[in-house]
């Protein structure tokens, strides 16, 4: 595969940074860890829009600039690599739209899109619940069919976004007597209907950016439902090769690996053959996985699903994340545990909140033991069981 970049990918490159130095947004950013998830500016994302850089690879009768999956690659790789907030969008641009374009009818595509498109739509994606994680056919949230729609009665746990979602994406059991996998529905259901509630679920860092739902008798039309009835897991396999394996996978915590690495440097700390060594692991590592996202891209771009190549550019990308989290707070030394508040604290508590949230990144969007059946299986070929 030739990731060489063309002209055209040069030029996106430099128009992205130009804007990303000028955006008042990247001044006044105190954590810029988490970007993608706890960077929610509603105001940046429409500077965005404005660009045309949000559905970036989507048909344009949709409002899309038909680029293709490597565009999109570099965009997103030059905006979390200066830990741009693009959490008010993020769901959107990356998954709902595909997952419409893909399974939604032409009504939906038409309404949903180009309001995406425009940042005027955030989302949640409400899958897992409390006895329904990895094994997602678990799931119990039941959507009764009735004459004029759904009739939806459940919990939903986890869910990334869910206090300034406009509309769940919820993966519901349409029919309780199908087998497990078969009976299984997509909706999208719009979070100020009647009888949905939330409650925030803080994290070790102390940050609220997901949380529990609860559908008590929420009643929706049969417009909601998303492709076929009782198809959604097949639906949902899908839309996660789509979520796994994109550049934000390598880059949560860049920013602060950057400024770790210059620290390091100032303080003569590089001097150190050891510590040099495993700084140079890491900086070979993280091209390594760089690569792996940029094939996957690649595969998206020439019409082809990953599969196994996300699972393993995921699998790999997120636990070098976690090693970035704890050498940045190895070079820092004790004080980097300091969170941020402490005048002690080095870069503001930044490697304190990292070293927090890390555990997450081998997790969400499926664990690395899940992830590592999936390369077994499909990837090499492994029997199941
Ligand atoms: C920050 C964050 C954001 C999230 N956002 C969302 C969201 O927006 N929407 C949403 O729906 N969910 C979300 N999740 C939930 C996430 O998808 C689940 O936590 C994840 O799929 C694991 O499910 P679980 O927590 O139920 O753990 P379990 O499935 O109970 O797993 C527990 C442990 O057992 C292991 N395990 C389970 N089954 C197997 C197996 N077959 N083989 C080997 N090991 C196995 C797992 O790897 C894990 O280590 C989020 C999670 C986090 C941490």
């Amino acid at each position: 595969m030739d990731f060489r970049p063309t002209p055209q990918q040069d030029q996106l490159r430099r128009q992205v940074r130009e804007f990303l130095a000028n955006d008042p947004a990247l001044r006044a950013r105190p954590f810029p860890e988490e970007g993608w998830i706890l960077g929610r500016d509603p105001d940046f994302s429409r500077r965005l829009a404005q660009k045309g850089w949000i559905g970036l690879t989507w048909p344009k009768r949709y409002g899309g600039a038909e680029r293709s999956y490597l565009d999109r690659l570099i965009l997103t790789e030059e905006l979390l690599r200066v830990g741009a907030p693009v959490a008010a969008h993020w769901l959107g641009d990356r998954q709902i739209g595909p997952a419409l374009l893909a399974h939604g009818s032409e009504e939906q595509k038409n309404e949903f899109l180009p309001r995406i498109v425009r940042a005027e739509l955030s989302f949640c994606v409400g899958m897992s619940e409390p006895n329904a994680g990895s094994d997602l056919a678990a799931l119990t949230t039941q959507a009764e069919i009735g004459e004029d729609g759904f009739t939806i009665r459940g919990q939903k746990t986890w869910t990334s976004f869910a206090q300034h979602a406009d509309y769940c994406y919820l993966v519901a059991r349409t029919d309780p007597e199908a087998s497990r996998h078969r009976g299984i529905s997509e909706l999208l259901v719009p979070m100020d209907t009647p009888g949905i509630t939330m409650r925030p679920i803080r994290d070790m860092v102390g940050e609220s950016h997901f949380g529990e739902i609860f559908f008590d008798d929420v009643h929706v039309p049969r417009s909601c439902l998303i492709g076929e009835l009782n198809r959604g897991f097949h639906q949902i396999m899908q839309q996660l090769d789509f979520e796994r394996s994109g550049i934000e996978r390598l880059l949560s915590n860049y920013p602060l690996w950057r400024d770790v690495k210059r620290i390091a440097k100032e303080r003569g700390l590089t001097r150190d053959t050891v510590l040099r060594q495993r700084i140079t692991e890491i900086e070979i590592a993280w091209h390594a996985g760089r690569g792996m996202i940029y094939r996957v891209a690649a595969l998206l771009s020439e019409g082809r699903i990953p599969n196994h190549e996300a699972a393993a550019a995921k699998t790999f990308c997120t636990s070098l994340e976690q090693r970035i989290a704890e050498l940045a707070s190895e070079i820092l030394g004790p004080a980097s545990q300091l969170l941020p508040g402490s005048e002690h604290a080095p870069l503001d508590g930044r490697a304190a909140r990292n070293l927090l949230y890390a555990p997450a990144y081998t997790i969400q969007g499926g664990t690395n033991n899940i992830l590592r059946n999936i390369i077994a299986t499909r990837g090499l070929g492994l029997p199941a069981k």
